[in-house]
């Protein structure tokens, strides 16, 4: 069988990386057609947007993608493409998993944690009001009406929505996943006792899914305090279900729990469409160095091999990067305990090393 397959070389050290991950994926020996789509600044000019409809097009005919990191620029220039992809599609969940493989540098030992992130609201709905503007001035005039408040005049918005509707779908992936993986608990991250129309109610929604699953333990903890608790002490941890905002911030902290983002895959999850990608950005200063670390992607890439049910290809494909990792030999900088170890390898070298293992396991 061929798998029709989006393939989104991102910018900065996407392109990079994606074919890091497109070669390891192929070497398993499943056979893909890769649709190769464009996205970031690097297109901007040509179509006159940095998401053309060419890339949902794509999408939407193949139902799956593995995408590589897109620039996001900061204050000014064009929204995150990012949030545009997951919204258009309604790629409401957001799976970013992090476990320790022996040898990667980490502090922490047996940590095997999944965030499950809300990917279509709270602060990155995109609801935002400049300062100065006729509409801010709108805002202001409202809150003071209606709340008796008063904002500063020279203050901007960004608009923190969160719906019952959507609260409810995340919460259920989460314990939908946690079922069919056999993990134990759930916990359920906000901060309620301060916003209490938003993440209040996200948290009341999902005691509210909880009960539905008396299999599976819930908890929840304060955003604050959970950071904390990670970084004391990961190994309780289990299924992690969070809004936005905290989705993205706790999955990078799990990605440094277990030894970097080189180390973080990542998915984004619709009803029907899937699109892989690494928890990491763009890293623009790396870009076209050969330097950076490939695993997160090739890592997105047994993730999209179990959503294709080749499951034995993941299997595969995970236990080659974990060989590689614990042999500490042909792995980049960022797995190094000192950064500037002259023996770590470039971006390709590891795929390289990959490829091997996956060759000899094909033999033994
Ligand atoms: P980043 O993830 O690009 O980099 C953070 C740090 O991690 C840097 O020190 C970088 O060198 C290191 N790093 C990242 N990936 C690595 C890898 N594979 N191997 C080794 N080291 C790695 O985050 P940033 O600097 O905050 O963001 C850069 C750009 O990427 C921004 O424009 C941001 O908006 C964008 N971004 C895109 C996505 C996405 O496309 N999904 C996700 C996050 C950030």
């Amino acid at each position: 069988m061929v798998y029709d397959v989006t393939l989104i070389p991102g910018d900065g050290i996407g392109p990079e990386v994606t074919e890091a991950a497109k070669r390891a994926l192929e070497a398993t020996g499943v056979i893909f057609h890769w649709d190769l789509a464009y996205a970031g600044a690097s297109v901007q000019d040509k179509f006159g947007t940095p998401l053309p409809d060419l890339v949902f097009e794509s999408i939407r005919k193949n139902k799956v993608a593995l995408k590589g990191p897109v620039t996001t620029p900061v204050g000014s220039g064009f929204r995150s493409v990012n949030v545009a992809l997951r919204k258009g599609l309604d790629l409401y969940a957001c799976l970013r998993p992090c476990k320790t493989y022996s040898g990667a540098p980490t502090l922490y030992k047996d940590v095997d944690i999944v965030v499950v992130r809300e990917n279509t609201e709270d602060l990155y709905s995109g609801i935002e009001f400049e300062e100065g503007t006729p509409e801010a001035r709108r805002l202001i005039e409202l809150i003071l009406e209606t709340k008796e408040e008063a904002v500063r005049t020279d203050s901007g918005f960004s608009i923190k929505s969160i719906s019952e509707a959507n609260s409810r779908r995340i919460v259920k992936f989460a314990f939908e996943y946690a079922r069919a993986h056999q993990r134990k608990k759930v916990t359920a991250v906000h901060k309620a006792n301060i916003m209490k129309f938003s993440d209040g109610l996200f948290l009341a929604v999902a005691r509210e899914v909880a009960r539905e699953y008396p299999d599976i333990e819930f908890e929840d903890r304060l955003v604050d305090n959970m950071t904390m608790q990670l970084a004391k002490r990961p190994q309780q941890f289990d299924v992690i279900v969070a809004p936005n905002l905290y989705g993205d911030i706790i999955s990078d902290l799990c990605a440094g729990l277990v030894g970097g983002l080189g180390l973080a895959p990542g998915a984004n999850l619709g009803d029907n469409m899937a699109v892989f990608e690494p928890t990491h950005g763009s890293a623009p200063k790396y870009a076209g160095q050969n330097k950076v670390n490939p695993m997160a992607v090739m890592l997105s890439g047994v993730m999209l091999l179990h959503h294709l049910n080749e499951t034995k290809a993941a299997d595969r494909l995970e236990k080659a990067i974990a060989e590689v990792i614990a042999e500490g030999k042909s792995v980049t900088y960022d797995m190094k305990l000192n950064m500037a170890d002259a023996q770590a390898v470039g971006t390709s070298q590891v795929v390289d090393a990959v490829i091997e293992k996956l060759e000899e396991s094909s033999h033994s």
